[in-house]
């Protein structure tokens, strides 16, 4: 659906608006042919065959296209698949996740606060079968985009207005000049080993984090508990 969106978004603009927005675009970080290759790893043999599908489908839909003509093409399509696989940010706006943040700021370290989240979460999962909850949709930020990850983000992202707005908030003072980096992978799943977090991150977002954190932890041996977590959560991706 976002896919069309952005067709549509293009070919709809004036001539000399289609080629601004198409190179704002352009402009988002993807390696198509090295990150499709991990998303099929990822997805599953069939993944190659629906994402012609869905290339044959939307160059049905837009016969006439003019300058995203370009992202039509098999190399084009994963392109642009693998550019929002990739930079798509959820729009965390969820009613229930404010209120799970006002609770757990309030009972901070409860535990018996925390499993009856954990609880309701489940709940929430098995009855809708889908992991974001605390998103209401997909979106494309593009300075958002250009931040990096860091184990050790000193800025957060923020949705303060429940709609789509995205802020960028300071965790510490950033002097000038620092890189302002984020955190790519959720508070709990930071917490964990070097490996783990290090799976996490070549699975998403197919790089090795460097970062302060992990080269302190190079050395740290992984427990069987961190090895199994990591392919827990490989497998809830
Ligand atoms: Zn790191």
């Amino acid at each position: 659906m976002l896919l069309a969106r952005i067709f549509a978004m293009i070919e709809q603009q004036s001539e000399q608006k289609k080629e601004e927005l198409f190179n704002q675009f352009s402009n988002f970080c993807s390696r198509s042919s090295e990150d499709c290759t991990s998303l099929e790893d990822k997805l599953g043999s069939e993944f190659g065959q629906r994402l012609e599908h869905l290339r044959e489908l939307m160059a049905a839909c837009f016969p006439n296209a003019t300058i995203t003509r370009a992202w039509l093409t098999p190399t084009g399509f994963q392109w642009l698949f693998t550019m929002v696989a990739v930079n798509g940010q959820g729009v965390g706006t969820s009613v229930f996740s404010q209120w799970v943040e006002n609770v757990s700021k309030q009972f901070d370290g409860n535990e018996e606060i925390d499993s009856q989240i954990d609880s309701i979460y489940e709940k929430l999962m098995n009855h809708s079968g889908c992991e974001f909850l605390n998103n209401e949709g997909s979106a494309l930020y593009r300075l958002q985009s250009s931040c990096n990850h860091n184990c050790l983000p000193n800025a957060e992202i923020k949705f303060p207005y429940s709609n789509f707005v995205l802020n960028l908030v300071a965790l510490k003072d950033i002097n000038a000049g620092d890189e302002i980096c984020i955190s790519y992978m959720e508070e709990d799943l930071l917490e964990r080993g070097r490996g783990t977090r290090s799976n996490y991150l070549r699975r998403n977002y197919y790089f090795t984090c460097t970062c302060d954190k992990c080269q302190s932890q190079l050395e740290d041996p992984e427990s069987e508990s961190e090895t199994s977590m990591s392919v827990d959560s490989d497998e809830e991706d």
